[in-house]
């Protein structure tokens, strides 16, 4: 029989290995004191090792076997509710029955207390077999995740450190009733005239004399937002300076709505709420995206007035990880059923996979994937470690001040490295999935066009992971603003990396090693001429001085206005950034592990030439268009081509 977790070799890895597990699992466990608990990691990793081969096993049998069958499947509009096929709604009740949609939560809230990191691994799997049933199966599990997360950030969790446990959470409802597979919730942030850019929210929070907040305004695009839970973000505060294109997000608040309630006889009763249809899109059919308006709906506060942002960017960074691990399965599908093929298909007296181009296509597929995986796990292993490290210190921290800062120290160091992972693995992922989908469907030749092979829904459904949470465009404007503001707030901690980087490139003890610096110097080239140009005429005068010495001049600038160099080559900049941070974490590995110091070298050979194209790029195109755009000579802006 097939099974998703099994037959994949560079997954299990991870899990066999890859990573420390023991750190994980004994924050996860609170060092193995709770009685109902693991006493060991081993004991705990034997127990997620089960778990993904029953999802693995589903998801072959259950889901992959039928996903041309759902891919017919179209969720329609009736009596103002969203009515699923029976194929589609027999998939999801086969899931609820797995009762894997607590598989986060602590064992006291009803859940099975397995590390996020194991959620997204049934991520990857579900979405290989069909990725718009793994969307909406994520938008049970991660809610009721995200409700404790926001009740313990917000201050309203209780935790008895002596159990250890929590004794009280808000949003307890939410919970129990995605346990019970009841419900489920979304993600409601999109409006008509407000995607990437949501300092133009419009949707409001509005406060009555009683005490209690309401909820007014559309939201569209919405997945899986025909559920009971959903977390809105509306404004409350009057916009700022209309110039400042980030004033409105401190206008913003997070609130809880109860899209509709149950009656005695299990119907759902809208009163405040009303959903407008249901997207017809060009694949993702398991997954209904919906339109909403709410008027006048009840709604729950979380946290305080303006915080919305933040916690939307909790939510997002979550979830971004989560379309890492989604693209990742898809690409996997694609690059086993284009090697599938390959291997029988017969042109020229070979099998295709024997001619050079599609052997390298296929080489090129896989090299991707294990470069994507490892990204994936770096930044939910990181994400992970560093939301626990934050909630140990919150509910539980050490009484020994030396330990306490040195646990803060790891937390921030942890959280600097998810954050700096995160839109590249959004990225990265994403764009492949589009592209590997895309080079299955050209393996699979005139086969690949036709409906029957399933390719071409891979292509698909991929079309939309650079859209949705998050466009790649914004994902690299933020890898952008990120790194370089980093070296304008850090200029010598900047010079010291990349002083350190150069000598490394030259005195590594490995040529792994040494090959990988020399791509950490390309990553720092492209950062110091895009700050050397940066607001082109105005900064002339530092271009000749030392880095270090740029700090207060730099901060003068509005980063939005003043980066246009930069913003132009943000996506340039974000390659350049992925292949480092790819080699990066597999050096590390091949460190550790000789076997993969191949999966390494792979991807190297891809990631120089790459690379060094990109830096090519940054340095010496964009002046003509800045130029048509800005009025600004287009010398002012890069080095003349070499
Ligand atoms: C199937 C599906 C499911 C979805 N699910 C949800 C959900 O659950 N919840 C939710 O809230 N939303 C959801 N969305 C909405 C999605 O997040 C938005 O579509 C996305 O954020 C882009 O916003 P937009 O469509 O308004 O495009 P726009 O913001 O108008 O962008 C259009 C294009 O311009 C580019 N662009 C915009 N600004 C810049 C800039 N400053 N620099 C460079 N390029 C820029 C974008 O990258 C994009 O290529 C979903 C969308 C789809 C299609």
């Amino acid at each position: 029989m097939a099974n998703f977790y099994d037959d994949n070799e560079d997954l299990r890895f991870y899990l066999e290995r890859g990573l420390d597990w023991d750190r994980l699992v004994r924050l996860t466990e609170h060092d193995f004191r709770a009685p109902e608990g693991f006493s060991s990691t081993d004991e705990a990793l034997e127990f997620y090792r089960e778990v993904l081969e029953l999802v693995g096993a589903f998801a072959a049998d259950e889901i992959a076997a039928r996903a041309r069958e759902l891919d017919r499947c179209r969720p329609e509009l009736r009596g103002g509710e969203i009515v699923y096929p029976e194929a589609m709604q027999g998939v999801f009740d086969a899931l609820n029955d797995l009762e894997l949609n607590g598989m986060t939560l602590p064992r006291e809230l009803g859940g099975l207390n397995v590390p996020m990191l194991i959620f997204q691994v049934q991520n990857e799997i579900f979405a290989r077999a069909d990725v718009s049933i793994c969307a909406h199966h994520g938008f049970h599990g991660g809610i009721a995740m995200a409700a404790l997360m926001f009740s313990i950030i917000e201050g309203s969790a209780g935790f008895d450190p002596e159990l250890p446990g929590f004794t009280e959470v808000r949003f307890r409802e939410v919970i129990d009733s995605i346990l019970a597979g009841e419900s489920w919730g979304s993600m409601d942030i999109t409006e008509p005239d407000a995607g990437s850019d949501m300092a133009a929210l419009r949707c409001r929070g509005e406060l009555g004399a009683d005490g209690s907040w309401t909820v007014t305004g559309q939201k569209i695009f919405i997945t899986s937002g025909h559920g009971r839970w959903h977390f809105v973000i509306a404004r409350t505060e009057e916009p700022g300076d209309a110039d400042d294109a980030f004033a409105g997000l401190a206008g913003l608040s997070m609130f809880l709505v109860e899209a509709y309630s149950v009656d005695e006889d299990g119907n759902k009763v809208r009163t405040h709420t009303t959903l407008d249809g249901v997207e017809e899109k060009l694949g993702h059919h398991g997954s209904a995206t919906v339109a909403i308006s709410f008027e006048g709906a009840p709604a729950q506060l979380i946290g305080a007035r303006g915080e919305g942002f933040k916690y939307m960017l909790m939510l997002m960074n979550g979830a971004r990880v989560g379309v890492g691990f989604e693209a990742l399965g898809l690409c996997e599908a694609a690059h086993r059923a284009a090697a599938a093929y390959a291997g029988e298909r017969r042109s020229m007296g070979k099998t295709i996979d024997q001619h050079e181009m599609i052997a390298d296509y296929l080489d090129e597929m896989q090299t991707d994937i294990r470069g994507i995986r490892a990204l994936a796990m770096a930044a939910g292993y990181k994400d992970e470690l560093a939301k626990k490290i934050e909630i140990k210190l919150r509910l539980q921290p050490p009484a020994d001040p030396a330990q306490r800062r040195a646990l803060e120290r790891e937390q921030e160091r942890l959280k600097r490295r998810a954050r700096h992972l995160t839109p590249l693995l959004k990225y990265l992922a994403s764009e492949k999935a589009v592209e590997i989908a895309r080079r299955a469907i050209q393996i699979h030749g005139g086969s690949g066009y036709i409906t029957e092979s399933g390719v071409e829904k891979l292509l698909r459904d991929a079309m939309v992971m650079p859209i949705y949470e998050g466009t790649s465009q914004i994902q690299a404007l933020m890898a952008m603003k990120d790194n370089l503001m980093a070296a304008v707030n850090h200029p010598r901690t900047f010079v010291r990396t990349a002083a350190r980087a150069r000598w490394r490139a030259v005195s590594a003890p490995d040529p792994a090693g040494r090959r990988v610096a020399r791509l950490v110097t390309l990553q720092h080239q492209a950062i110091q001429f895009l700050l050397s140009r940066l607001a082109g005429h105005k900064l002339k005068e530092l271009r000749h001085q030392p880095v270090g010495s740029w700090s207060s001049a730099l901060r003068s600038f509005d980063p939005k206005r003043d980066f246009a160099l930069a913003m132009l080559h943000a996506e340039h900049l974000c390659v350049l950034l992925t292949d480092v941070a790819v080699a990066e974490e597999l050096l590390e590995q091949a460190r550790e592990h000789e076997d993969r110091l191949p999966v390494l070298e792979a991807w190297l050979d891809r990631a120089e030439p790459r690379s060094r194209h990109m830096l090519d790029r940054i340095q010496t195109t964009g002046g003509r268009l800045l130029s048509k755009l800005h009025g600004t000579p287009a010398e002012s802006y890069v080095q003349a081509a070499k």
